[in-house]
């Protein structure tokens, strides 16, 4: 077993840069998911590190080893597919044999045995003797990682293995990955576009935008203390609030509203005029009247009920901007209400225009 590292990995496809100057360290037995749009860069990363793909510039160690140029069989790397690319004319027990046999020279009896206690793991004993045609989605999810788990590997790349299942069993399998994961402790890169999948599996979260690393940290500091704009818009359902503002002094201006804010917030923001203010849904509250300055007059458009919250969707009086607010699904709020939204500072975020 052993980490990951990744050394200013580059790849250029012609004129395109799918992956630009990415550096970080995956510790071992850790699950680090890869988050991040259609297109940012994730499978190319995933296959780098899996020796599908060539790197343009950079490096990849794993533990004290080099594997950038190492051939994918010798690089003690299990992949899982969002396809399962399970072989269709071999049983279950075949499909999950086959690694193996290529890569061990283990006995024919060692293997069994092999197969038998990762198929109980998984919870896949009685099937065993099927073909992969003949096993649901989730069945075949299972084989498709028992196929990784059974080759005992020092990394685990997965590539949005659960997405061609239904809700339910998404979730479910969410778990049970999580599961099998901590119990195997084998370091463990997981891709998905998903940022409530990445937010609840991941050790650390990896979030990518264009081919570069906006940042990597736990889920909660990705959701309390966001690296950038682009960060702080992808982590979080339903997505933050974002406003443009201007700043003169300690005063914030918005489209129909001000904003004003405390000394050292202020004094923080040095020279930065052109800001943008954000504010997560959830820290949006309604309050009967305004008492301070962050209390902002509002009008209630779409109220989305979500069961125990509702999303509700707000102006400002004048009409301008459109913002959401999560509150208590207990709370009776109607279209087209007149409102008092409180949007405390200390849940503000702020981000430079500039710079994002
Ligand atoms: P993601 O997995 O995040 O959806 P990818 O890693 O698949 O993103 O792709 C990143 C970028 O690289 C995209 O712009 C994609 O079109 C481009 N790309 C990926 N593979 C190839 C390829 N074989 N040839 C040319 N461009 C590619």
């Amino acid at each position: 077993m052993a980490g990951l590292t990744l050394n200013h990995v580059t790849k250029r496809f012609e004129d395109v840069v799918a992956v630009d100057d990415v550096s970080m360290d995956i510790d071992d037995g850790e699950f680090l998911v890869l988050v991040g749009p259609s297109g940012c860069g994730k499978s190319t990363t995933l296959r780098m590190i899996a020796g599908l793909e060539t790197l343009t510039e950079g490096d990849i160690d794993l533990g004290e080893r080099s594997i950038a140029h190492a051939k994918p069989a010798d690089r003690d790397i299990a992949m899982v597919f969002q396809s399962y690319a399970l072989y269709p004319h071999m049983t279950v027990r075949g499909n999950m044999r086959f690694g193996l046999e290529e890569s061990t020279d283990l006995s024919d009896e060692e293997i069994d045995a092999r197969v038998e206690e990762t198929a109980a793991k998984l919870d896949i004993e009685e099937l065993l003797d099927r073909r992969p045609g003949e096993l649901s989605g989730g069945q075949q999810q299972r084989v498709a990682l028992g196929r990784a788990i059974v080759r005992d590997p020092a990394v685990f790349l997965m590539d949005e293995p659960l997405s061609n299942l239904d809700a339910k069993l998404r979730s479910q399998m969410r778990t049970e990955l999580q599961r099998l994961q901590e119990e195997l402790a084998v370091t463990t890169v997981y891709v998905t576009h998903d940022q409530t999948e990445a937010m609840t599996m991941g050790d650390r979260i990896a979030v990518l935008n264009d081919g570069e690393l906006m940042q990597v940290g736990t889920p909660l500091e990705c959701y309390h203390a966001p690296a950038n704009e682009f960060v702080a818009g992808f982590i979080g359902e339903p997505s933050m609030n974002f406003f443009a503002v201007e700043r003169e002094g300690d005063t914030l201006t918005g489209d129909g509203f001000e904003y004003p804010l405390s000394n050292d917030v202020a004094t923080d923001l040095g020279e930065t005029r052109r800001l943008t203010l954000g504010v997560r849904p959830e820290d949006v509250s309604f309050v009967p009247s305004a008492d301070g300055p962050h209390d902002l007059p509002a009008v209630t458009g779409v109220v989305e009920p979500m069961g125990n919250e509702n999303n509700v969707h707000l102006t400002f009086p004048d009409g301008s901007e459109e913002f959401v607010a999560t509150v208590d699904g207990m709370e009776h709020v109607e279209r087209d209400q007149h409102v008092v939204a409180r949007v405390p500072e200390a849940a503000i975020h702020l981000f430079d225009r500039e710079t994002g």
